[in-house]
């Protein structure tokens, strides 16, 4: 409480009741008001109360209801406390010892200067808050004393407790007018302040209220020129466009919705360009749209037999394939799938497919995904989200029966976002790809009339569900001489067409072609072939332009073909003319995704306690067979001529080159044999012999797959002897002729045969 301060007090109880009644009788109704330094406590020392307090005079005292006493007390001046003591009789009540406050001299003029500039010091800060109310300058204008002005502008200004108490302590009235100027300084500022966030956040309004009158206008002067909105444009050619499109009627009907849709947005909505462009791909999508499909299939023969050199069996079973599907449209006829090694003419001969039956194509890889969404699309509710590979690529073909090629069916991985072969399988299933449905699309498209083409590398790595719905066609790598025709019938001409040459002003007779096969490519399809074709095209061509000599021939012989291609890369066919047979290593055969090729094996051993190391990135098929050649050769060291002391007091490491690629398969298992026997029994192997074949314990040997390819892939080695199982000897008629020339063939029923022909 400050002087002319007033409060008012509403007491229930007893102690304070006796207090106001002792004072009224007492005192005239006079109390001193003081701030205790802890209001809270109850049973205060007297030695630390305040030294300073105000003089109240109970003003108004009135009895309302239930006991409650309401007072109001009005504060007089200030007053210095000598001492407290008990109240006599009552001693929980104090009484005070007071005397007046020290009176400061100031003169009447200084005093009317003071009031003059607290006044106008308090105008101004008035003026600038439009909550505080001006009463208090009236108030002012009445007051002489600099000592009740001050009091009275403390009580007003919206003060701290703290600082309150400061002013009570503050007993010289001039003192207390600088503070006052001060706190009104800092009062002001905050005041500024606040202004100016609150224009700001104004001008922000007014900004955006601006802009929808200048809008609105906009609007209605657009309306009186007749010009129409922009979108109302769009929105008739949508309608157009869905109105005259060949569309199913449930898409017709979907897309008018849609369009409702898009015409209720408004434009500002981040959502009007995800409606927009869902209308524009459901628009754009071949519904309805077919091509003709040729059924005169010796033209279709024809044309894969100008396009493809070889593959008979797979021309055939494609023209096979096509008459039944003519016979019977509804015949739920298996999928096709081509199998084999890179470059071996898949992705192209599923082109001439196309072409043949005058059908559109598109192509998809499906190597490397493990989404399902991939396949059947994102939900619309995710940004960015889109068709997957089916749709995008049926929108591509631009017809709903195109020849569509999914590659690389055999690179597909599963994981937490679903398992996309069993997504692929309802596209490809006959029974469910009628109602294809994409999460994107969300209506069902056809897909029963597409025809689909399938491509793998390696069969065993076809997830199972969809292999047993495929009709899988193998495609071999090609022999050298293959490679040969290949690239006189077909690469040679066409690169000739793509760089303007031809062949009269460029000659490869087939010895240099055959020396590019041999010296600059190890593959079991043509690709790189095809690319080095293409790089002497480049230089002839570069030459030709760059020496102005159009007219110039150009014979590519063996002593200028390092200037086309650089050196020779591969030299199987002079391989180890001069070395002599190690001993431990043997060629095994392999099969794997890039085509055939050897394998060898190495063995050896070094003291230690019969322990056996396996190394090269083998799969536990292949570490058994190891194991199991050991344990033959073990029970039979003796027959094989090995020392048993040396298999128990050596460490034996088997060893497979090419470390980091992954090998598996029980086939090595007479080439881990034989190498083992050659290096415990210290006899070489010819290089120039390879064998493939599984091992049992007994040393039978079982047939293996593949042989064909490993053949070829032997051969393209410079194996001139293999040794194969006697149950695969009915698989040598698959093998080319030009091979069987070049190739001698030992069958072998047990170890105890290969071991006749290897070591004795
Ligand atoms: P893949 O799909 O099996 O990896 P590609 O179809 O891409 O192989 O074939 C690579 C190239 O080799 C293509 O230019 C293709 O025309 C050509 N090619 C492959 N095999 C033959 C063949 N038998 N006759 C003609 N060209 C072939």
């Amino acid at each position: 409480m400050l002087p002319y301060a007033e409060i008012k007090l509403e007491i229930n109880n007893e102690m304070e009741k006796k207090l106001i009644e002792l004072s009224e009788k007492d005192h005239e109704g006079y109390v001193l008001m003081i701030s205790p330094p802890n209001p809270l406590e109850e049973d205060v020392d007297a030695a630390n109360l305040p030294k300073i307090g105000v003089m109240g005079k109970i003003v108004l005292k009135m009895e309302i209801n239930s006991g409650i006493t309401r007072v109001v007390i009005e504060g007089l001046k200030r007053l210095n406390v000598y001492e407290y003591h008990p109240y006599p009789l009552v001693s929980d009540i104090l009484e005070a010892s007071v005397a007046h406050t020290t009176k400061f001299a100031i003169t009447p003029k200084d005093e009317v200067v003071l009031i003059r500039k607290l006044t106008k010091e308090l105008e101004n800060y008035i003026d600038s808050v439009s909550y505080m109310s001006n009463s208090i300058l009236s108030e002012l204008q009445q007051v002489k004393s600099i000592a009740k002005a001050t009091d009275l502008v403390a009580i007003y200004l919206p003060l701290s407790f703290e600082r309150k108490l400061e002013f009570l302590k503050t007993v010289n009235p001039y003192t207390r007018v600088l503070m006052l100027l001060e706190d009104i300084k800092k009062e002001q500022e905050i005041a500024n302040i606040e202004n100016k966030i609150d224009m700001e956040v104004k001008n922000q309004l007014d900004k955006s209220q601006r802009e929808y009158i200048l809008r609105e206008k906009m609007r209605i002067i657009r309306e009186e020129l007749g010009d129409t909105n922009i979108k109302e444009e769009d929105i008739e050619f949508l309608r157009n466009e869905i109105e005259s499109a060949n569309l199913p009627h449930k898409i017709r009907e979907r897309l008018h919705l849609e369009l409702k849709k898009y015409e209720m947005i408004p434009n500002s909505s981040p959502e009007i360009t995800m409606v927009r462009g869902y209308m524009e791909y459901l628009l754009a999508l071949p519904w309805n749209i077919f091509t003709m499909d040729n059924k005169d299939l010796n033209k279709t023969r024809k044309v894969l037999d100008d396009s493809h050199f070889g593959l008979d069996k797979v021309k055939t079973r494609i023209v096979e394939f096509l008459a039944v599907k003519q016979m019977n449209k509804t015949s739920k006829s298996p999928i096709i799938c081509l199998v084999g090694p890179p470059g071996v003419g898949k992705t192209s001969l599923a082109r001439s497919i196309a072409a043949s039956m005058n059908r559109k194509f598109v192509k998809t890889s499906v190597g490397g995904v493990n989404d399902e969404a991939e396949i059947i699309g994102h939900r619309r509710a995710y940004i960015g989200a889109g068709p997957g590979r089916i749709i995008s690529s049926i929108k591509k073909a631009g017809s709903s029966n195109p020849v569509f090629l999914i590659d690389e069916i055999d690179k597909m991985t599963s994981n937490v976002k679903g398992d996309p072969a069993s997504s692929l399988l309802e596209v490809l299933d006959p029974e469910q790809n009628m109602y294809f449905y994409d999460n994107y699309i969300e209506e069902e498209y056809d897909l029963s009339k597409v025809m689909f083409i399938l491509t793998a590398n390696y069969l065993n790595d076809i997830p199972e569900a969809l292999k047993d719905r495929l009709e899988v066609i193998e495609l071999s790598g090609y022999t050298e001489y293959e490679k040969l025709d290949i690239a006189k019938k077909h690469l040679i001409k066409t690169e000739f067409e793509e760089h303007g040459l031809d062949d009269k002003r460029v000659l490869i007779d087939d010895a240099i072609i055959l020396d590019i096969i041999n010296y600059y490519t190890k593959e079991a399809g043509v690709r790189e072939l095809q690319r080095l074709v293409a790089m002497i095209c480049r230089k002839v061509v570069t030459d030709m332009l760059s020496n102005k000599n159009k007219q110039k021939v150009y014979r590519i012989n063996q002593e200028n073909l390092a200037e086309y291609l650089g050196k020779k890369k591969y030299f199987y066919h002079d391989k180890g003319k001069n070395i002599e047979n190690p001993v431990g290593i043997v060629n095994g055969l392999a099969y794997t995704q890039f085509g055939g090729d050897t394998l060898p094996v190495e063995v050896t051993y070094y003291k230690g306690k019969g322990n056996l190391i396996l190394t090269g990135s083998l799969g536990e098929v292949i570490k058994e067979s190891a194991n199991i050649a050991l344990s033959y050769i073990k029970s039979h060291a003796s027959e094989f001529n090995i020392d048993y002391e040396l298999i128990e007091n050596n460490d034996i490491h088997i060893h497979l080159p090419e470390g980091a690629i992954p090998k598996d398969g029980p086939s090595a298992g007479i080439a881990l044999t034989s190498a083992l026997i050659s290096a415990l029994s210290n006899r070489a192997v010819s290089y120039k012999i390879g064998m493939t074949g599984e091992i049992n314990l007994r040393g039978q040997i079982l047939p293996i797959g593949g042989l064909k390819e490993k053949v070829i892939g032997a051969h393209r080695s410079g194996i001139n002897e293999v040794i194969i199982p006697k149950d695969n000897i009915c698989d040598l008629d698959e093998i080319p002729s030009e091979i069987k020339e070049h190739i001698q063939f030992y069958s072998a029923g047990t170890y105890q045969d290969v071991y006749q022909k290897l070591f004795k």
